[in-house]
């Protein structure tokens, strides 16, 4: 029976380990904190359940709009019974993996993996002792953590990393976020909506840099529509503590003073003390382990999945790599395999207003030369929108104008990450504008800007 070795049961270590049980292999999984991983520790589920709350307020403040009085004045946060409900969410979800491992045989063992040879791995025992796995085939799935630049040290108090921040002890008074990516703007509309002021510094002179401008230019909208204050074209460089909190110096001089200042420039690959020089496996040199189209690093029985690897830091692009990382080894890529395109990986931003994409960009059809058929609608225009009294934001579908094969797409508005998966589906399997104008969708709803915006 083949046995195989998974180090780190994030998104992509427990779907190689699942996937691989249920495909008949004997699977050990090593990891040191969480099964779930970072993703249900910090990162995706924390974050996400934390902007429900941040959302559901938000919403609360503008109940007027749908005929309604005296909620804004009622809803307040409860920094304790948010800090459970949080932990309630990511353990209830951890349960369910280890439940669902532990019921596909998997053996899960709590300790520090690291490679001793290119068929070993010595495990760390969290309890104590050390033992020696040996493995027909190893996958690396130890993920990422946050960056943090030499000019930051986190205390945990006031200057805080994206870890420390669900939520800290007391929602901050006036909260200056370094970074204006993802994970950035996020934090930026959880504590807008929790009641705080906040400035963010934007290293470039525009929010979500790798972002349609126009899906950027309405973010950015909002955000100054909430009172965030914006610090363009600045690089921090400093963070001093003060006895009234902190203040970032920037390098163009300016400086930003605030009660809490949150770092979230990017985050790096957890592939050092790992021993992969031990096996032979090579890294770039940012530290990220070198893989195929099969996430098969330069030696073909180890693989790497995940953040781990640098391709594109999603949970969701993660699970597929772990799919088809335990479909390879199993032997099962002959058979109606698919490589991941990871050019059409839908992604989300999870602000108000909320934003979505996948496939094709315009900017990057300009920039190639490309021509495209871009259509777009504006959500002001949808029964639905107007109905839940939020009619911001659009729909814009890019298709190919000889064939009018859909390429991409991007939602800007409620419901953003949900409505995007019609577009993914449309992208992943080739479908064709007029599919889309002709799918009889619900009345009233969200979708029917989607069917509109192919027209
Ligand atoms: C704030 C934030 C919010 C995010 N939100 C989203 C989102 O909404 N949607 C989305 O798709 N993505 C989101 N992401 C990205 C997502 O979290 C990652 O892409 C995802 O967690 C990667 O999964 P992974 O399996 O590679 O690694 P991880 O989830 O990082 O898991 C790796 C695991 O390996 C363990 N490990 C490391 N070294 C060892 C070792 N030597 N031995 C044993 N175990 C080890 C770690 O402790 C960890 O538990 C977010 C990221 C951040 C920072």
């Amino acid at each position: 029976m083949t046995h195989v070795v998974v180090v780190g049961g994030g998104p992509a270590g427990n779907q190689v380990a699942s996937r691989a049980a249920s495909l008949g292999a004997e699977v050990t999984l090593v990891e040191d904190q969480v099964v779930g991983g970072a993703a249900h520790l910090w990162d995706c589920i924390p974050s996400k359940a934390m902007i429900a709350t941040a959302g559901a307020l938000s919403f609360s403040r503008r109940m007027a709009g749908l005929g309604l009085s005296g909620g804004s004045q009622a809803a307040s946060v409860d920094a304790a019974a948010l800090r459970r409900r949080i932990e309630q969410v990511t353990s209830r979800l951890q349960g369910s993996v280890e439940d669902l491992l532990a019921s596909q045989g998997v053996r899960t063992l709590r300790g520090e993996g690291r490679l001793t040879g290119a068929h070993t791995v010595a495990v760390r025992l969290a309890d104590g002792g050390e033992g020696v796995l040996r493995a027909d085939a190893i996958v690396v799935a130890t993920g990422s953590r946050p960056r943090l630049p030499e000019w930051a040290e986190p205390d945990g108090e006031r200057v805080l990393t994206t870890r420390q921040a669900y939520p800290p002890p007391e929602v901050p008074e006036h909260l200056v976020v370094v970074g204006s990516g993802v994970t950035g703007v996020e934090f930026v509309h959880m504590f807008s909506s929790l009641g705080s002021k906040v400035s963010l510094i934007v290293s470039r002179q525009h929010v979500l840099p790798h972002k349609d401008a126009e899906v950027a230019a309405a973010l950015e909208d909002e955000l100054l529509r909430r009172g965030v204050q914006l610090y363009k074209g600045a690089r921090a460089e400093g963070v001093e503590r003060t006895p009234q909190g902190i203040v970032v110096h920037c390098d163009d001089g300016r400086t930003v003073a605030g009660s809490h200042v949150l770092i979230a420039v990017g985050s790096i690959p957890n592939s050092d003390r790992l021993g992969l020089e031990a096996a032979g496996v090579t890294v770039d040199k940012w530290g990220y382990v070198t893989v195929n189209h099969h996430c098969q690093t330069n030696v073909p029985h180890i693989y790497a999945a995940g953040d781990v690897c640098g391709k594109l830091p999603l949970s969701s692009v993660a699970s597929m790599q772990g799919r088809k990382v335990a479909e390879h080894i199993m032997g099962l890529h002959t058979r109606e395999h698919r490589h991941i395109d990871y050019d059409k990986a839908a992604s989300a931003v999870f602000t108000e207003p909320e934003i979505a994409d996948v496939g094709l960009a315009e900017a990057e059809a300009f920039a190639t030369g490309r021509k495209i058929r871009v259509t777009k609608v504006p959500f002001g225009a949808s029964a639905k929108a107007l109905i839940n009294d939020d009619p911001r934001g659009f729909v814009k579908i890019i298709s190919d104008p000889a064939t009018g094969v859909v390429l991409g797409g991007c939602v800007v508005g409620n419901q953003a990450a949900e409505l995007i998966s019609v577009i993914a589906l449309a992208v992943t399997a080739g479908l064709k504008v007029a599919d889309l104008v002709e799918s009889c969708l619900v009345h009233p709803s969200l979708s029917e800007a989607l069917a509109d915006a192919a027209e």
